[in-house]
């Protein structure tokens, strides 16, 4: 394999508010891609910094009393101390308020002058008197032309979702003032981005560069028509850099951000001795930038215009991730779903966002939803349950001695995990995260069916049988590692307690093609504790309580600001509408217990949206296989065949009912894509259904005679 020089940047967070749990999903999916790169044996560099500059940083600073500087440099201490508590690893992280990037902003800048790309345009915008300066359209509120709907902002109508220009408000306000605001004229500079029109079109049709349903976004909403000129300059007073050709104007922010990607690469080139041009003007290099998908954008039209027209790298690939959401909603202050990165650390462990986040991200530009009873049971069952286990229940019958001097025989549960390792990469790479998650965990299973045959537990009981748990153990350890080393680019300190544990650093991938013999162990460590969800409820309880954020980018696009997929309106509209009805009925809905089967459990008041019923996935089934279980006085293991070659194992507590004999070959309904359960006596990889209190009364669910095997239960 050859190694590849790859160049990463995450986009750059606002130096007006912290980080939190929305932000975190792209420097955490970025954080995973470059260290997969790294275990790869690539060259990978990871690159970010602070966008610093626009009118929102210059206000709060008056306001403030403050230089910008000073609150530039105080967010910046937060914000790497934040991507520092979860691992999140820059290679360079920067600032755009910096020499590298003024001097970055005037090379490009003259590579448009000479194309002559540059020209002057007059802008009539709102102004407030009393700050002395322009209002972006966020700094605007009044009265909707439209509808009459009162406190809206200067470019839309939440309660028509008409768009406007801000001089067309009724009875304008300046946010920052409370003034009335003036209406005046500025010259502006613009960019001629229509001149690349045809490059652009090639570029971002090529289908190498963009996830397609970017590329179709770009050709359905701008490509198809002739590009608007870019506006790139505000006139004074504004805080960034002013424009060496036009004193008293400025550089908008949205120009020197991207560029700021540029600075903090030469950053990290002068202080590793690095050849700058090696990296942004050699076609060897990979530059790939992950976004969230409400600056597509900038990133697929103005900036690869930009950097054609100076000489410079392309983007190779430009990945799109979707928004965050919590419990299916918009994150919400009120509610406490609006994290604060520094407020989850506080209560929880970073490895279990990390992992979460992971096993959410696909490819496409979907929005990930974290549901906080799944983060709780994924992270248990998956990373405690399945992962950790595994060393946990082997490890402490080998400390202080060594793996079996050569690799047992397995069944060839090591080889098939290191046949494995191509696919997982492979999903790695295409930032399928989601699949790549998947295939650990089938393997985590056949490892923990192994171990609970082999029953080390039992073994350590007899000293005859000290060289088959030594085997045992060899083989569990050796599994364990491999799946560490595949989630390492996910969980990096779980690898480096690998390493110790088995005195092998995990430093690339191809460690899992050949197992560990006569490796010493040490000392079981703890490594990694299950989620409480106490804990999380005191996370969200704190989040109630911090205090007010102020991040959003300064945005004031001279077109719409793509959404490519969802409109973040009517989400809010929705959310409105459907939290109303939900406390209506927790009041109407009390429930009266009146009935005997209420009293032994009430009806649940809490509504499950349409999208959670869903998510069950229930099947008629065939029981194919019933019988008891040595040891358990309730339980009935039974096999159903889910139609197709699909069978579960499921461990039933209807004994005292049904005998083992009346139950083969008759249908029911299970669940199938329950999360397989470990349970004493071997796992359980769903649940039939049934009704009753239990002890004598429980009643199979049985469908009606027709269906079969298979079929979907709506
Ligand atoms: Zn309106």
């Amino acid at each position: 394999m050859s190694v590849r020089r790859i160049l990463v940047t995450a986009a750059l967070p606002y130096a007006n508010g912290h980080i939190h749990i929305g932000h975190l999903v792209e420097y955490i999916q970025t954080d995973i891609w470059v260290r997969f790169q790294k275990l790869r044996g690539h060259r990978c560099i990871y690159l970010c910094a602070d966008d610093t500059h626009g009118t929102a940083i210059m206000i709060r600073a008056r306001q403030e009393g403050r230089s910008e500087t000073e609150v530039i440099g105080e967010m910046q201490l937060a914000h790497v101390r934040d991507f520092t508590g979860f691992d999140i690893e820059f290679d360079n992280y920067g600032s755009t308020n910096s020499d590298e990037n003024r001097s970055l902003c005037a090379e490009i800048w003259q590579a448009l002058r000479d194309a002559d790309l540059v020209h002057q345009k007059q802008v009539t915008q709102l102004f407030d008197p009393v700050e002395g300066t322009f209002l972006a359209d966020r700094f605007v509120r009044g009265t909707c032309p439209k509808c009459a709907a009162p406190e809206q902002y200067g470019d839309s109508c939440d309660a028509c979702l008409a768009n406007f220009s801000p001089t067309d408000l009724i009875d304008p306000r300046s946010t920052l003032s409370g003034a009335t605001p003036e209406i005046r004229t500025a010259d502006h500079l613009f960019v001629r981005i229509e001149h690349h029109h045809e490059f652009l079109e090639e570029w971002t049709q090529s289908g190498k560069h963009l996830q397609p349903e970017v590329a179709n976004y770009l050709k359905g909403h701008f490509l198809c028509d002739e590009l608007r000129d870019w506006d790139v300059s505000r006139p004074e007073p504004y805080f960034g850099f002013e424009i060496p050709d036009a004193p008293g104007h400025f550089w908008y922010v949205w120009f020197d951000a991207p560029i700021g990607y540029m600075a903090s690469t030469r950053q990290w080139c002068q202080a590793h001795g690095e050849d700058f041009d090696t990296w942004w003007r050699d076609a060897e290099t990979e530059v790939h930038h992950f976004i969230g998908k409400d600056i597509t954008y900038f990133h697929t039209l103005f900036w690869p215009a930009m950097l054609k027209t100076a000489g410079f790298n392309l983007p190779t690939k430009v990945h799109i991730h979707g928004f965050l959401t919590v419990d299916g909603r918009k994150m919400s202050k009120s509610k406490g779903t609006l994290v604060q990165a520094s407020t989850y650390l506080e209560h929880l462990n970073p490895d279990w966002l990390r992992y979460y986040y992971a096993a959410k991200l696909g490819p496409r530009l979907d929005d990930l939803d974290l549901n906080l009873d799944e983060f709780a049971t994924k992270v248990n069952s998956d990373l405690v349950g399945k992962v950790v286990n595994l060393a946990s229940r082997t490890a402490r019958f080998m400390a202080g001695q060594q793996t079996a001097a050569a690799y047992p025989d397995d069944g060839g549960l090591f080889t098939n995990a290191a046949a494995a390792g191509d696919r997982i990469a492979a999903a790695y790479e295409a930032c399928d995260f989601n699949s790549a998650m998947r295939e650990v965990m089938a393997l985590a299973d056949a490892a923990n069916r192994f171990v609970e045959d082999a029953a080390p537990w039992v073994l350590s009981k007899d000293p005859d049988r000290e060289a088959e748990l030594l085997d045992v153990c060899s083989i569990a350890l050796n599994l364990f590692r491999q799946l560490a080393i595949y989630l390492a680019p996910v969980l990096p300190r779980l690898a480096e307690q690998t390493g110790e544990l088995l005195n092998n650093p995990i430093t690339d991938w191809d460690q899992a093609q050949v197992p560990l013999a006569g490796t010493p162990v040490a000392e079981f460590q703890h490594m990694m504790q299950r989620v409480d969800p106490k804990q999380v409820q005191a996370m969200i309880d704190d989040s109630k309580d911090a205090p007010e954020l102020n991040s959003e980018p300064e945005v004031e696009t001279p077109d719409p600001a793509p959404e490519p997929e969802a409109a973040a309106e009517e989400t809010a509209v929705e959310d409105a509408s459907a939290e109303a009805s939900a406390e209506e009925a927790d009041e109407a809905a009390e429930p009266v217990a009146t009935c005997e089967a209420h009293q032994q459990e009430p009806l649940t008041t809490d509504t499950c949206s349409y999208d959670d019923f869903m998510k069950v996935d229930m099947r008629v089934c065939r029981i194919t296989r019933a019988s008891d279980v040595e040891g358990a006085d309730k339980l009935l293991e039974l096999v159903l065949d889910l139609g197709g070659d699909v069978q579960k194992t499921v461990f039933a507590g209807i004994k005292g009912t049904y005998q083992p004999e009346d139950l083969v070959d008759r249908l029911a309904v299970c669940c199938a894509n329950l999360a397989p359960r470990k349970m004493r006596f071997g796992i359980s990889e769903s649940m039939v259904l049934a009704a009753g209190p239990g002890g004598e009364d429980i009643f199979l669910l049985a469908p009606d005679s027709g269906a079969v095997p298979g079929q979907r239960i709506h």
